[in-house]
């Protein structure tokens, strides 16, 4: 098992399969100038497929989460996710994805075995998502999602970044609009890991305020702790049900201590937590002929070392150097 020195348990896999994007989220990219990795500093589809082998029958990893970057554009995404559905035990495998090419990939994801999907969508106004996210390609988010949903890929839920004097203003729309697609929206608050490091504390839409936002048109009963279990989102019961909308407040209500989550970059470095100062390579050791088991033993290491907490609360917090585009967010 991936147990650390606070005895959590990871089970839950989060790997990058490319630190690339179709989008520049203001929150996330720079407009242009970012490094890209290179393409041999890249881990194969081979290779991924090796480690999650182990995570799963090794290492006690349940669950695996496709990110980056944006994942659609690893062009050997759908063989990845077929020869994950292979394993034995089958872990719960889904993808967090801008959307954009969902359309066409969503019905061969669903067959090769993916189970679901959380597509980012921030604003229901075009013009507001062109300044978020540098490009005009709000019609193919919302084409994307209800191709996922279609597809089966459900629960299909969407993630939303609140912007002050972008689209601060909308989250009761955004809820309104889930609930009427039977999408279930999750806030998450801005963290301090886009590359440009423009993230301020003061000023950011914490979780208070976008409860006390949605209050104004909805009424929310708190899900509760046990329902909540490692989920980093709170959730709330929308009116009574059956909806619900999830808050996660990584910087105003963090969630360390229930963490279970170990994360894999495209480049082959195990990283024990988002803000992570420290990662641990894989790669290397893959490409010199290590057998399973030294990989898993190098694995387990670094996840005994996982720190308590996310720091972001210290005031000495450094911002890790891997801006989330690259770390797989
Ligand atoms: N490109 C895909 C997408 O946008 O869904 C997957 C990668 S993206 C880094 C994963 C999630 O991280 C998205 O929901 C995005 O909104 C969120 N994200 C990116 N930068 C963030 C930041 N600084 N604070 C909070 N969430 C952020
Ligand atoms: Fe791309 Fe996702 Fe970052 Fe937006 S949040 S720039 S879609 S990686």
């Amino acid at each position: 098992m991936l147990i650390d020195t606070y005895g959590r348990v990871a089970t839950d896999l989060r790997v990058s399969l490319t630190d690339r994007c179709n989008l520049r989220c203001t929150y996330c990219m720079p407009e242009e100038g970012l490094q890209w990795l290179a393409k041999p500093d890249l881990l194969t589809d081979d290779e991924i497929v090796r480690l999650i082998h182990l995570a799963v029958t090794e290492l006690g990893v349940t669950e695996v989460r496709f990110t980056g970057g944006e994942p659609l554009l690893r062009p050997g995404l759908v063989g990845i996710v077929e020869r994950c559905a292979a394993l034995e035990p089958r872990p719960k495998m889904s993808l967090t994805t801008n959307g954009i090419g969902l359309k066409r990939t969503a019905a061969a994801l669903k067959t090769a075995g993916l189970d679901r999907v959380n597509v980012s969508l921030d604003t229901l106004r075009p013009d507001v998502f062109k300044t978020l996210t540098r490009r005009d390609r709000h019609q193919d988010v919302l084409d994307g999602m209800a191709a996922a949903r279609e597809a089966g890929l459900t629960p299909v839920k969407v993630n939303a970044v609140l912007m002050p004097g972008l689209n601060a203003d909308e989250a009761p729309d955004l809820l309104s609009w889930a609930v009427e697609h039977d999408y279930e929206l999750r806030f998450i608050e801005q963290m301090p890991l886009d590359a440009q490091h423009g993230w301020k504390r003061e000023g950011m839409i914490t979780a208070g305020d976008i409860l006390a936002s949605l209050r104004t048109r909805f009424t929310l009963t708190e899900e509760g702790e046990q329902a909540r279990g490692s989920a980093p989102a709170e959730r709330w019961i929308v009116d009574g049900g059956p909806h619900r909308v999830g808050v996660i407040a990584s910087v105003t209500r963090p969630f360390c201590a229930a963490c279970d989550r170990t994360r894999l970059t495209a480049d082959g470095q195990v990283r024990t937590c988002l803000f992570a100062t420290e990662e641990t390579d894989l790669r290397e050791a893959l490409r010199s002929g290590a057998p399973d088991a030294e990989i898993a033993r190098i694995w387990k290491l670094a996840m005994w070392g996982k720190k308590a907490g996310s720091g972001l609360d210290d005031p000495s917090f450094l911002q890790p150097e891997r801006p989330m585009s690259a770390i797989g967010g």
